[in-house]
């Protein structure tokens, strides 16, 4: 089976590559350069089951068109993973909303034109963005769940960087949903969302930590690079280990009663207090030399700050345990201080 993964490179994707290869998948990825794909391929050892391709921008029109006109006829899964995730820009519909969105429309339009009766299945990474607005995350009586929708107009959601992405990440799910309603005659796949919380966990490749950090690893790399008596901010949301996201990206095409169900992937709630006394309990050498914040405050602070998450559903459906905060905490920050103490 031959299984199309958008925006390979990332830290996400770059764990499902490599589950998918494991399990003896064919992998076509994009990447948005020559140079990024050669340095991926040859970090699978040029594995002959995984080839790429370049998609440079999934904000152009048509981006995914010449991909699916190629190999159409055999790709039979489509992982669609690609998705601006960072905060530094002041041009929300441009950087954030605009190519999230019309990745979504030109990757499911091009399945339509080229691929409609080979695709069967459909995976899109979306994110507890989409189910759930920054204010409501905040909100201690709200309940997030599978049938949960983050409430923002395509204008509220422009106050901030952090609004307008999970305003990105809405509006591009709701463009996938859509886009099935509107064209069940015409495609013949199904369609699953993957809806994370905040991911953590080790790179697959190590060395992903020195060119240019992904923005979930980033607050963990923070802490564990703090400074003693440095004030820290206090994140906090819905966590999941990123090896757990990749291994559900798998199970929601290979199991067919995930086929029209939004996976909220959630294993607890985390705040950045939570993950500094993991760091100062289980490293002796970062300990006197990272933040303290207050010890132990972390579960009142959630009480106090957070909203709830109710994902029984998704975790009946997936039918594994997902790995823990400290477990996952521990592992990242291992791989971190590891390729520090090399450099
Ligand atoms: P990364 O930044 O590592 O991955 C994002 C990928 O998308 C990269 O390969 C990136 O390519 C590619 N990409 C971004 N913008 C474009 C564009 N305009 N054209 C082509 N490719 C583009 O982040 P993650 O692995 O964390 O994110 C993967 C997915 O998971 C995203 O859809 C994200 O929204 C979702 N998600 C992530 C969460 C997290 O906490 N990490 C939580 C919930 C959802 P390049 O790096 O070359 O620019």
């Amino acid at each position: 089976t031959v299984v199309f993964v958008s925006g390979a490179t990332g830290f996400i994707a770059l764990h499902v590559v490599d589950d998918l290869l494991k399990t003896g998948y064919k992998v076509i990825g994009s990447g948005r350069s020559q140079e990024k794909n050669d340095g991926l391929l040859k970090k699978f050892k040029s594995n002959p089951n995984l080839s790429m391709e370049i998609v440079e921008d999934i904000a152009a029109p048509n981006a995914f068109d010449k991909v699916f006109q190629k190999h159409g006829k055999e790709i039979k899964v489509v992982l669609h993973i690609a998705s601006p995730v960072h905060f530094n820009t002041t041009d929300f519909e441009k950087d954030l909303l605009i190519p999230a969105v019309n990745g979504t429309k030109s990757i499911l339009e091009a399945i339509k034109n080229y691929a409609a009766d080979t695709v069967e299945k459909v995976v899109i990474t979306s994110s507890v963005a989409a189910l759930a607005s920054p204010g409501d995350m905040k909100d201690t009586s709200f309940v997030v769940n599978e049938e949960s929708w983050n409430k923002d107009t395509w204008e509220s959601c422009q106050a901030n960087a952090v609004s307008a992405y999970c305003g990105s990440k809405k509006f591009a799910e709701k463009t996938a949903w859509d886009f099935l309603e509107e064209n069940q005659s015409s495609i013949k796949f199904t369609l699953s969302t993957i809806n994370p919380g905040f991911v953590f966990g080790p790179q697959l490749f190590a060395d992903s930590l020195r060119n240019g950090i992904n923005s979930s690893s980033a607050i963990i790399a923070n802490l564990v690079s703090y400074k003693l008596g440095d004030n820290f901010y206090n994140y906090s949301g819905p966590f999941i280990d990123v090896r757990d996201v990749s291994k559900a990206h798998l199970l929601a095409f290979e199991k067919p009663e995930c086929a029209g169900q939004r996976l909220f992937l959630c294993e607890d709630m985390f705040c950045s207090q939570e993950a500094l006394d993991i760091l100062n309990e289980e490293f002796p050498q970062l300990k006197g030399k990272i933040a303290t914040g207050e010890p132990g405050s972390g579960s009142t602070f959630l009480t106090k700050n957070c909203c709830k998450c109710d994902n029984r559903k998704t975790k009946n459906l997936l039918g594994f345990q997902f790995n823990k905060f400290r477990d996952c905490i521990v592992d990242t920050a291992s791989q971190l201080l590891e390729v520090q103490s090399k450099s």
